[in-house]
């Protein structure tokens, strides 16, 4: 039983991150996500269903185009199947349905987020309000509303601080709009302390990794994606939370 729910799980994500790697494709393209259909970028050709199949359609056609044998961005397959193991994860640590498919979209929503940022430094706007939508029905299922707004709160407002100080005192962004924009469902989902701790540790981690950056000679100046070190801190806090089943607390609950 618990084999075939990740084995499901699995398909349910390679299917989700297949729309989303088109979300991330056309949204950076400003093209429509549901027109035309899906085209060979080199032969022009309309693709179908049986080139489509999430991972089976790539590994089976060798990584290249059924029609005209030009390479397939392999940017498909690894999203694909990250999706997937999204599924499997959301799978394990949810307790029914419902809160399968709000931990799903959620994350889901978040990796969609990160390959996005990663590839292009811009996220696409769909996958914030699906991810703040599943964070908001979350705690309604939770009956946490207080806890959710001040999440929501804390989490726009720190980097909205950071963001606002860099320009006012260097001239530049230290942070991206699209960071904030990523924090806002984070916040909903996680509530105050939690948000701020992942905020903390992401801040922690693309500090370490800038530095690791610098010290190779990459340039002071050169832009680094930002969401997946959230990516990264929501992945570890959402697995100690469930693992430990309690909330993590380590920044006090002074305001209430
Ligand atoms: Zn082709």
């Amino acid at each position: 039983m618990i084999i075939a729910g990740i084995f499901l799980s699995f398909i349910w994500g390679t299917i989700w991150g297949s729309f989303g790697s088109t979300i991330v494709y056309r949204t950076n393209r400003g093209m429509s996500i549901v027109k035309p259909p899906s085209l060979c970028p080199n032969c022009g050709k309309i693709l179908p269903w049986r080139h489509k199949i999430p991972i089976l359609s790539y590994v089976v056609l060798g990584g290249k185009c059924g029609f005209c044998g030009a390479k397939i961005n392999p940017f498909y397959i690894i999203t694909e199947f990250l999706s997937g193991i999204t599924g499997v994860f959301a799978f394990i640590f949810s307790d029914s349905t419902l809160s399968f498919l709000l931990n799903f979209f959620f994350l889901w929503s978040l990796l969609i987020l990160t390959i996005s940022d990663i590839m292009y430094l811009h996220i696409p706007v769909l996958n914030i309000v699906i991810a703040t939508a599943s964070a908001v029905v979350y705690q309604m299922v939770q009956g946490d509303y207080k806890d959710m707004i001040w999440g929501m709160l804390i989490g726009v407002s720190i980097p909205l601080v950071i963001l606002l100080l860099y320009k006012f005192l260097r001239k530049k962004e230290g942070i991206g709009e699209g960071d904030i924009l990523v924090m806002f469902p984070v916040g909903a989902y996680f509530g105050f302390s939690e948000t701020l701790t992942i905020f903390i540790l992401s801040t922690l981690l693309g500090g370490f990794v800038s530095l690791i950056l610098l010290i190779l000679g990459k340039s002071r100046e050169s832009m680094i994606p930002f969401v997946p070190f959230i990516f990264i801190s929501v992945i570890l806090v959402f697995l100690l939370e469930r693992l430990y089943l309690t909330d993590l607390r380590f920044v006090p609950r002074f305001l209430w």
